[in-house]
Formats: C-alpha cells, sequence, structure tokens
C-alpha cells in the first residue's frame, strides 16, 4: 500500500514540478477536485485527443465529427432522464457534516469521524445556473454531464446535411461537469473534466454485433497507444445493474495505482434516446432504410471515454524508475504519439560556435513535431530532464558536428546514442517517432 501511494505521490508531485497539472486557482488555496493543465500537460492532452479524433473520425468513412454547446435547452435533460434520474445517493455524517456516496462506503459510518450517517437521499449531480439577467426558475439551465445529449438533439441535422446511410457514427468530445459527491485520486474524478463520445447508429439486428467491433476496437487503442495489456481488461456490467435503457454495457478498466478504475464505458443504448428526444421535440428522428423501403429507428453504440482519466492511465502506465549508476532515473516511457514534445535538440556546451547550427536544426525540426531546445546546465542533466517528461528522442549538437555534419541522437528508453548526418535526421526521426 506504501509502494502504491509512494507512486502516486511521486507522479503528482512530478506533474506539479513539470509543469503538466497543477490544482486549479492554487494561489488561493485551489478548488476542490479542478485542475489546471500546464505547458507539458496541455500538449499531451491534446495529443491524447487528437489520437482518438484520428482514430475515430479522420480514418473512418462511418464516422463524422460535431462539437455543441454545453448548455442546451433545459427539455433535453428531461427528455434524456438525467433531471430525474441523474443522482448518486448521498449519506451525511450527523456529527461533523461529511458527506459521502452511500453506494461507496462498506459500512454506514462516517469515515471521518466515525458518527452515525443521515437516510440516503438522491443527489442531482448536474450543476445548475441561470441564462439571461434575471435569476428565476424560468432561466434555470444546467452544464451538461455528458457531451453524448448534443450528438443526439443533432441527429436530424447531420443526417440530412451530410446525407450518410447507416452504420453512421457521430463523435464529439468536450468539457462536461458534474458535482461529483466525493471526487480525488488526482484527476481520476473531478467535477470539470472532458469526454470523448461516439454515438455510432446502427440498423436494429445488428447493434449487437457493432457492440462487439467496437468494445475491442476501443480496448486495441489503449494497447496500440503503448498501455500494457496486462493493466487493461473489460468489466462488463451484470444485467441486473444496467441502466434501464441500456441492452448491454462493458467498461475498459486500467490498473490504477490505488484499484481497478473505469476509463471507458462502451454501451449498447438500444432506440432509447432517439425515441425519447422524438417524444419531447415532437419531430421524427428516424431514418429511411432504402433496401427495405421502412422507416426505422436506429439503435445506438455508445463508447464514452474521459479525457483525464486516460491521461492518469498514460502517466501511471508510462512512469518508471531504475538505477543509473548511484542515481535513480526517472523516466516517463511515453508513446511518441502522446508524448508532450517529441525531439528536444541539445548543443553540448552554449559556446556561440555551436549555437547556429544547434539553432538551424532546431527550426527545421520544429516545422515537423513539437520540439524543445535546452542549453543551460550539463547535457547528463538534461538528458535527465527530457527522459522525466517522456520526449521520446535528443538530438545533441557538439563540437565534432561543426566538422563532420552529424549530431547525435538518444534514445529515452534504451538511452543508446547513434551519430545520423544532419541531412538525414528528419528520415531516422520520422520512423522514431512513428512507432
Ligand atoms: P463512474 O462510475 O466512475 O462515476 P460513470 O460510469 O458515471 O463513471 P460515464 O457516465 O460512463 O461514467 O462517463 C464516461 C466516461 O467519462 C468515464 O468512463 C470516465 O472516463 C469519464 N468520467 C465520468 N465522470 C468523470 C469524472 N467525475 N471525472 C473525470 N472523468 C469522468
Amino acid at each position: 500500500m506504501a509502494e502504491i501511494n509512494d507512486k502516486m505521490e511521486k507522479l503528482v508531485s512530478l506533474c506539479k514540478r513539470r509543469g503538466f497539472i497543477f490544482p486549479s486557482s492554487e494561489i488561493y488555496g485551489g478548488l476542490s477536485s479542478c485542475w489546471d493543465y500546464g505547458p507539458l500537460g496541455v500538449e499531451m492532452k491534446r495529443n491524447i485527443k487528437n489520437a482518438w479524433w484520428r482514430s475515430v473520425v479522420q480514418s473512418r468513412d462511418d464516422v463524422v465529427g460535431i462539437d455543441t454547446s454545453i448548455l442546451m435547452h433545459p427539455r433535453v435533460w428531461e427528455a434524456s432522464g438525467h433531471l430525474s434520474g441523474f443522482s448518486d445517493p448521498l449519506v451525511e455524517c450527523k456529527k461533523c457534516n461529511l458527506r459521502f456516496r452511500a453506494d461507496e462506503l462498506n459500512e454506514m459510518k462516517c469515515a471521518g469521524c466515525g458518527g452515525a450517517l443521515s437516510e440516503p437521499r438522491q443527489f442531482n449531480l448536474m450543476f445548475k445556473t441561470f441564462m439571461g439577467p434575471v435569476e428565476e426558475q424560468a432561466a434555470v439551465v444546467y452544464l451538461r454531464p455528458e457531451t453524448a445529449q448534443g450528438i443526439f438533439v443533432n441527429f436530424e441535422n447531420v443526417m440530412t446535411t451530410t446525407r450518410r446511410k447507416l452504420p453512421l457514427g457521430i463523435a464529439q468530445q468536450g468539457k462536461s461537469f458534474r458535482n461529483e459527491i466525493t471526487t480525488g485520486n488526482f484527476i481520476f474524478r473531478s467535477r470539470e473534466f472532458e469526454q470523448m463520445e461516439l454515438e455510432y447508429f446502427v440498423k436494429p439486428g445488428t447493434d449487437m454485433q457493432w457492440f462487439d467491433y467496437w468494445t475491442n476496437a476501443r480496448m486495441e487503442w489503449y494497447r496500440e497507444l503503448g498501455i500494457k495489456s496486462d493493466n487493461l481488461r473489460f468489466a462488463p456490467h451484470p444485467k441486473e445493474s444496467l441502466a434501464h435503457y441500456a441492452r448491454c454495457c462493458t467498461d475498459v478498466e486500467y490498473h490504477f495505482p490505488w484499484n481497478w478504475g473505469e476509463l471507458e464505458g462502451i454501451a449498447n443504448r438500444g432506440d432509447f434516446d432517439l425515441k425519447q428526444h422524438a417524444k419531447f421535440s415532437g419531430r421524427t428522428l428516424a431514418y429511411f432504410d432504402e433496401e427495405s423501403r421502412e422507416t426505422i429507428v436506429p439503435c445506438v453504440i455508445e463508447p464514452s471515454a474521459g479525457v483525464d482519466r486516460s491521461m492518469l492511465a498514460f502517466l501511471c502506465d508510462a512512469y518508471d524508475e531504475e538505477p543509473d549508476k548511484d542515481e535513480i532515473r526517472t523516466v516517463l516511457r511515453l508513446h511518441p504519439a502522446i508524448a508532450p514534445i517529441k525531439v528536444a535538440v541539445l548543443p553540448l556546451s552554449k559556446k556561440e560556435t555551436l549555437t547556429p547550427l544547434a539553432q538551424q536544426i532546431y527550426a527545421e525540426l520544429r516545422r515537423h513535431w513539437a520540439c524543445a531546445y535546452d542549453d543551460s546546465q550539463s547535457i547528463g542533466r538534461r538528458y535527465r530532464r527530457q527522459d522525466e517528461t517522456g520526449t521520446p528522442v535528443c538530438v545533441t549538437v557538439d563540437f565534432q558536428s561543426l566538422e563532420d555534419q552529424q549530431v547525435t541522437v538518444r534514445d529515452r528508453d534504451s538511452m543508446v546514442q547513434i551519430r545520423v548526418p544532419v541531412a538525414e535526421l528528419k528520415v531516422v526521426l520520422a520512423e522514431k517517432l512513428s512507432l
């Protein structure tokens, strides 16, 4: 257990120290369960989102993207069931007023002071706010607790404007908000977070086949981006715990240092969402199937992933320490596609003679990749710094480079160094970075 906390503590400290993740509003003491992504964190987060977008949208013929607003008509949440049902059972300590999720407790007493707990009551997790200048009931709107509903309410718009046939997926990434009763484990559970969601509409009868397809495809995505297979598993939901509309649901879980935790849920939601929105909006949300000459309501398969949780899983999985001479080398073995910086250009010394060539190489490489330039402190320390933030390759320019137009390319994981002609650098790096 001590070792586990140790790893999380080290990771949280690295994230803070190296500019991946900061507590929100830190100079005011922080805001519980909200986080800010620093210069390296924002690069890494974008890389994760881009890798997902590339895999789920751009590399496919059958998925299109969308970007809908966070605030939506309040009727959306009536239709979706969120207003009546998106809640967790809340209990409160009668002595110290600490609050807990009843379904997460092992025993019905306060984990803080041991006091007695109140009876559970349902607590709705949606954040409420007001639209316009008057704070009255009619002006209440909600911060979306998932991005999916923005997709369902645009089903008709997308179908008619793209003139596509089923199966058709609509994908979206963006912020979601949940007023979680308990938060924690760093960015695993927060009140403001980002999701990557796909609603894949299919003909009824083909839904289970597509459910299996997406369950496997999504697991493969994490594996291809370097997460160790042993740390990933499927967690199918038992029939009795499924949401009433869901026909089937399987989570992809990661073995976090504290326990297994959900990264993504893949659900077969049947035709529930389109039917509900058709009922509440009065529109016909259906599809005319040319083959059977019938109008049908498609079923939908939903892979729903969290950006922040994936990022935490990528960080945990990549974090490594190994003995190196008398010291410990900390290295983030991130897949190059996810690493915030791909190449660091390091002139061996600050001497002016080296600067022009090093700067020229840096300028050329940053046209293609996110690069860093670092000329302060010893070369050994600079390598360590890059290892710690997961930079896959360092390019070192030394005095010999001025003579032979060759540079040293150092691999983060093996620490093997090879000499490469400057003219071939781009090709060599392209190969190393496209793993
Ligand atoms: P949990 O059971 O952990 O609360 P959930 O089953 O309610 O999660 P979903 O509604 O299926 O989650 O949301 C899809 C994904 O969105 C989750 O797999 C997770 O990656 C992410 N997610 C949900 N809630 C949060 C949160 N509070 N903080 C960070 N990510 C979240």
